[in-house]
């Protein structure tokens, strides 16, 4: 204990005392003495699609156990496959359980170089829908390390990529875009960053020092959704910004062709809940549930619980090196908003099967 110097008060000196621990941070688990309600939600009210996961690793047997116990009626895996390999991947899930199984496909940059990439990613388009695919996830390698054929960083917004944008449009698919993170992966990985231990974890996820700040990143994807207003676009991570539900907010007033999936990030929404349950009934339509976790039962219920409960200050669904070090709280949606958002806005977005 040390105090400033001259506070010999002893009312002073106890609200002036700090520590100085040298307990490792990884070692520090401390428990919540808080006496609150727990509600384990083991069945939704209502069935879900899980519209964001990576089942490739998977075996379609097990996760459809999994998807049985906790009332999930369809996962749309987004394949990190590309080419003949995306599509084998969506074989091995629709061969096994066409109405339970979606496939996303994965944006091929691997000939960004070479003489007409820009018309065979329309192709590659095509050919993924012809085969059953319900969207391309465009990821955030675009923006902070796809380069053209001159070397030069591929801006989210280049006009060249115009045309696989209405091409989706007609083909009534959807573009998925992960193309940034939470605002703390744009800082230093120091003693001031709230997600100090996941930086810390996967110090690859960080985004210190790129070459576009975040806010550069995002005005790039708006322009494209501004642009393309027959094309549906659906921002992962709530929009890469659940920190600022105002921003997104404002961006599902300006553009219609805009859903936002809530995958990986009850952490923030949950710790926000006042907010959060204003943008849940506020944009009902346009939310859509998501995970983009290993599927498990205790991940699902947990999902449940922070939805449909009001449950206080419980750990949020998170995979292994967490997000950060606060609790969430539950929303308790009303029904009419957890029916859309568990299934009903998904299925406007899925192909009739
Ligand atoms: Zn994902």
């Amino acid at each position: 204990m040390s105090q400033p110097p001259g506070s010999d008060d002893p009312f002073v000196a106890m609200v002036s005392a700090r520590a100085d621990v040298d307990l490792k941070l990884s070692d520090f688990h401390p428990r919540s003495m808080l006496l609150a309600q727990e509600h384990e939600i083991r069945r939704p009210r209502f069935p879900v699609i899980d519209y964001h996961n990576h089942l490739d690793a998977q075996d379609p047997l097990e996760v459809l156990k999994i998807m049985d116990e906790c009332g999930i009626e369809r996962v749309v895996n987004i394949t990190m496959h590309t080419g003949d390999a995306a599509l084998a991947m969506l074989h091995k899930f629709h061969s096994v359980a066409h109405k339970r199984f979606a496939t996303y496909g994965w944006m091929d940059w691997s000939d960004v170089a070479s003489p007409g990439f820009f018309q065979r990613t329309v192709e590659r388009l095509e050919r993924l829908v012809e085969r059953g695919a319900c969207g391309v996830k465009i990821w955030k390698d675009l923006g902070t390390k796809v380069q053209d054929a001159n070397g030069n960083l591929l801006r989210i917004d280049d006009e060249r990529l115009d045309p696989l944008y209405e091409r989706a449009a007609a083909l009534n698919v959807p573009i998925m875009y992960h193309i940034a993170d939470p605002d703390a992966f744009f800082h230093p990985i120091d003693a001031t960053n709230e997600r100090y231990e996941e930086l810390a974890a996967h110090p690859e996820w960080s985004y210190y020092g790129s070459f576009y700040p975040k806010q550069e990143l995002l005005a790039q994807r708006d322009r494209v959704i501004a642009r393309h207003p027959k094309t549906t676009f659906v921002g992962a991570h709530v929009a890469e910004h659940p920190e600022d539900l105002a921003y997104v907010s404002g961006l599902l007033d300006r553009h219609a062709n805009l859903h936002v999936d809530i995958s990986a990030r009850c952490a923030e929404l949950g710790r926000q809940p006042y907010t959060a349950r204003e943008f849940f009934l506020k944009y009902a339509d346009r939310i859509l549930f998501g995970t983009d976790l290993i599927p498990e039962i205790t991940m699902y219920r947990l999902h449940y619980r922070f939805l449909e409960t009001r449950d206080e200050y419980f750990e949020y669904p998170s995979h292994a090196s967490r997000q950060g070090r606060w609790n969430i709280y539950g929303l308790f949606l009303p029904d009419e908003v957890l029916r859309k958002v568990y299934r009903e806005n998904a299925l406007r977005l899925l192909p009739r099967p």
